[in-house]
């Protein structure tokens, strides 16, 4: 069978190909190039990236060097076609490290090329998938419920199939897609690239911009469900109440209410959390919200009946949904006041809102590996870089303008991008830069469109706190009254509590929401001594603030998590539970890295990431390469078998 990622035979005439190759990344199309020719050549001469920066693809090549590349690319292409596209021969590992090297401008360190290699699938192999092993009865006979039907629940169920073992999907929603079922709010669109945001094992040839919408997205998951028939699994508008862990019969009593009231039990020998973290929304208790009069809803509730045109619209905060929203509606509103308690942090990305052409959708469908050597090179910035710039140097003197001198650089790049767009307003700059260190929150994807929409004569943006909400208004601590006849809460979710509001008991009747507390904390971010065949995916300690993606997580927690079924049920055993002492030692290490990172600083005044003592327990501190590496395979050393 051909390799899937080898690119679809084509018989494109000379001229479309040349049209195409106006479009494409450059760099990424001389890789092909190579695979096509079988010609090292092609990387070794004067046609190269001059450098690499997140979301630059054409790699700072100059136009003239440009046109060069896409003459050569036609002969090659050409002759490709010509001989019938056949399936280019495999390339030793050293040119393929050579390569990498070659397209990301800076040496890929020896210890990423696994990862790498794994993620770009260039042998064709989906390595993550586990293939059903042992005696298929014994697999038939472990039912698994995974809770959530998101991104990460669609993947347990598809992993879950591969892997034979039988599973039911529970979802509160009516579809799938988690988040981008439920973010349906103007302007709603992903921040990490597409061709990277997706599944690794599905093709990516599809995406009509480079940072989809939500409509695009949901529909993604959806075309994904469909194609691995994992609907009929999912329980559709189901919430999860709780699950009880019974010790004789070694099950998870799972507690459900459909949206009709009828509730159910569905019993398990192993429970999947895939609930994500930012789904509760976050509505802060504000003096006289309940009297207002006009509708009211938050980001991710929202009320699409509500026509917003020639409306007073106030939106109280402006974090990452804040952001995308006030530019899409202001255009349309008669006036939107918008009431930031914090200025964000926001890195210049030309993309952010740009379509994907013809061209480079027919370069991923068609051109050899094209479209996995692109996710390398959206990958590779935000691979532990974000890591390193976010560790803090406790000498640097002044720690609430920026944590080290590498952090000093940041602020002042991200300043001039915001400055640089305000022109001289004093007044409107003092508002938007923000006053800690840069990185310190999630930093945002910018186009111009926030600081765009905020110089518009129909959009105020106050910085004073709210006092209270009247009938008709908002109105600040200085007095100021804000007539309003929408009230937009784009205030965030409850992120600290994690898997609330589910009741999950455990071993000895041990409530794990009372035992975390505000410190939620998981071995690997994935299990808890004390809950046995209890796995987490996006669990305490892997919310990513300085790059990846997480649905690359999603694929190593799920891959592990499948491998510790294995361990159950081909290794004969009832249970399966973390060490306590590796807990214990995972948490302790976290928390003590995390304290040296960026968004943990009391610099940070306001973050979801922080729970009321200001630690953060939901975030990951570790790099991606090592918790890529640590969750390949359980070491059953680290559990109690039963
Ligand atoms: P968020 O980043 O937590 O922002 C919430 C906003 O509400 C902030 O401006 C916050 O102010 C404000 N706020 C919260 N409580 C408040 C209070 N009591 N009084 C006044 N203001 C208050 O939430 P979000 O914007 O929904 O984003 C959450 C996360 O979702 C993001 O970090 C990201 O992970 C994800 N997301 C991603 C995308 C994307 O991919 N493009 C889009 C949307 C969301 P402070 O800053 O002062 O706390």
């Amino acid at each position: 069978m051909r390799n899937p990622h080898a690119g679809e035979p084509f018989d494109t005439p000379d001229e479309e190909i040349a049209e195409a190759l106006l479009d494409v990344s450059i760099p990424t199309l001389l890789l092909s190039l190579v695979h096509m020719s079988g010609d090292p050549g092609i990387i070794r001469g004067r046609l190269r990236p001059a450098g690499l920066f997140l979301n630059e693809v054409q790699g700072y090549m100059t136009e003239e060097d440009k046109a060069g590349a896409r003459e050569l690319a036609l002969e090659v292409i050409r002759d490709y076609r010509d001989r019938g596209c056949p399936e280019p021969q495999p390339i030793s590992a050293e040119l393929l490290h050579e390569m990498m090297t070659w397209l990301v401008c800076e040496d890929v360190p020896e210890e990423y090329v696994p990862m790498l290699m794994e993620e770009m699938e260039l042998d064709g192999r989906d390595a993550r998938r586990v293939e059903p092993a042992g005696d298929p009865a014994a697999r038939a006979a472990f039912p698994v419920v995974v809770i959530g039907c998101g991104q990460s629940g669609l993947l347990a169920g598809i992993r879950l199939q591969e892997a034979g073992i039988p599973f039911t999907i529970v979802e509160k929603n009516a579809g799938v897609g988690g988040t981008w079922w439920e973010n349906s709010y103007p302007g709603a669109r992903v921040d990490v690239g597409n061709h990277f945001y997706c599944y690794s094992f599905e093709p990516s040839d599809h995406w009509t911009e480079y940072f989809a919408q939500q409509p695009e997205l949901q529909r993604y998951f959806q075309s994904v469900m469909d194609k691995h028939g994992i609907g009929p699994h999912v329980r559709w508008e189901t919430e999860v109440l709780g699950a009880t862990w019974d010790e004789d019969s070694a099950t998870w009593s799972v507690r459900t209410r459909a949206s009709d009231g009828t509730e159910d039990v569905l019993v398990a020998r192993a429970v999947v959390s895939a609930v994500g973290q930012l789904n509760r929304p976050n509505v802060p208790a504000i003096e006289g919200a309940d009297t207002f009069a006009g509708p009211a809803f938050h980001s991710a509730r929202w009320d699409h009946d509500v026509d917003l045109a020639t409306k007073r619209v106030a939106m109280i905060g402006a974090g990452a949904s804040g952001f995308q929203i006030a530019p899409t509606i202001a255009p349309v509103v008669d006036h939107l006041t918008v009431f930031q308690r914090t200025a964000q942090w926001m890195f210049p990305n030309p993309n952010y809102h740009a379509t994907v052409g013809p061209g480079v959708r027919w370069a991923l469908r068609h051109l050899p590996f094209y479209g996995r050597w692109y996710r390398f090179l959206i990958f590779w910035p935000g691979c532990d870089k974000g890591l390193e710039a976010a560790r803090v140097d406790p000498d640097y003197p002044d720690q609430q303008r920026a944590v080290s001198e590498t952090n000093e650089f940041t602020r002042q790049m991200f300043t001039d991008w915001i400055v640089g767009q305000v022109g001289d307003d004093p007044e409107l700059i003092a508002k938007v830069v923000p006053d800690y260190p840069a990185t310190g929150k999630r930093t945002l994807q910018d186009n111009g469109a926030w600081l765009g929409a905020l110089t518009r004569d129909n959009v105020d943006l106050v910085r004073t706190a709210i006092d209270h909400i009247e009938p008709d208004a908002v109105v600040t601590v200085d007095g100021e009254r804000y007539p309003a006849d929408v009230l937009v809460y784009a205030t965030g979710f409850q992120a600290t509590k994690v898997l609330a509001p589910m009741s999950i008991i455990g071993r000895d009747g041990v409530d794990l929401r009372e035992l975390w507390g505000e410190r939620p904390a998981a071995y690997l971010g994935i299990t808890v001594p004390g809950f046995p065949n209890f796995f987490c995916m996006y669990g305490p300690g892997t919310n990513l603030a300085h790059g990846g993606s997480l649905i690359f997580h999603s694929e190593c927690q799920m891959r592990y998590i499948t491998r510790c079924l294995d361990a159950l049920i081909v290794g004969g055993n009832r249970t399966m539970e973390p060490r306590r002492e590796c807990y214990e030692d995972w948490h302790e290490r976290s928390q003590r890295e995390m304290r040296g990172l960026v968004w943990a600083q009391p610099s940070i005044e306001h973050s979801f990431f922080k729970n009321s003592a200001g630690e953060i327990h939901v975030l990951s501190p570790w790099r991606i390469v090592d918790y890529w590496s640590w969750t390949k395979e359980p070491d059953l050393a680290d559990f109690v078998l039963g």
